[in-house]
């Protein structure tokens, strides 16, 4: 591969359908690999350290922020949450497009950081469509939800930076409008001067 990857944050309410989109887009495809992050919050039943997250102490995180490993990093609900920068910087250097999933305070980072990031922003239909989707998924109380409708809220008030914005009425056509967008950011004039040479 002659180019260097992408790096993708994709960012939204919980509950708007980001991953199942990614994941219908990049299946089966090899260019493409999601960034794990730290966070310092306790894993779920059914999490796995390494996969869902490295789940590390405070003590850890606040090192790894004063040594200027995480590409970006932010509090979210008490917690702190970041993304190693080795991991990220070492598969764009191999050609991979690396996916971020993160909430926008982190993504502002990495706008300011990584000027050429493709910034994505997911949302459902509308705030009544994502309150169903989040009673249907039964993971979350009555108030819980609200306070994720309320955080959605402020999220949208923010979502000028991004680039892009995906409205997940259908997942397959939200994936392939995923794909789309991709696609034509790997074709910039900017990143295939090489080609006019
Ligand atoms: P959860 O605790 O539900 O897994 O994630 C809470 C929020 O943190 C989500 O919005 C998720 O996108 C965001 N998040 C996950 N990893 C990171 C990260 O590395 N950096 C930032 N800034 N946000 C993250």
């Amino acid at each position: 591969m002659s180019e260097k990857g992408k790096l993708i944050v994709i960012s939204g309410p919980s509950g708007a359908g980001k991953s199942t989109i990614v994941f219908k887009a990049i299946e089966g495809r090899t260019d493409f690999c999601f960034s794990t992050s730290v966070t310092t919050r306790a894993p779920r039943p059914g999490e796995e350290d390494g996969r869902e997250y490295f789940f590390i102490d405070r003590e850890r995180y606040d090192q790894m922020v004063a040594d200027g490993e995480l590409l970006e990093h932010a509090e979210y609900v008490n917690n702190g949450y970041g993304t190693p920068r080795a991991y990220v910087e070492q598969k764009l250097a191999e050609g991979m497009n690396v996916v971020l999933d993160i909430e926008v305070q982190g993504a502002r980072q990495v706008h300011e950081s990584v000027p050429d990031a493709v910034m994505i922003f997911i949302i459902p239909p509308s705030m009544e469509e994502l309150r169903r989707r989040l009673i249907r998924r039964g993971t979350d109380s009555m108030e819980a939800i609200e306070g994720r409708l309320m955080r959605a809220r402020q999220e949208y008030a923010e979502a000028e930076i991004y680039d892009y914005l995906i409205v997940n009425e259908d997942a397959d056509v939200a994936a392939s409008e995923f794909s789309a967008i991709v696609k034509a950011e790997h074709l910039r004039t900017r990143d295939r001067l090489y080609l006019l040479k």
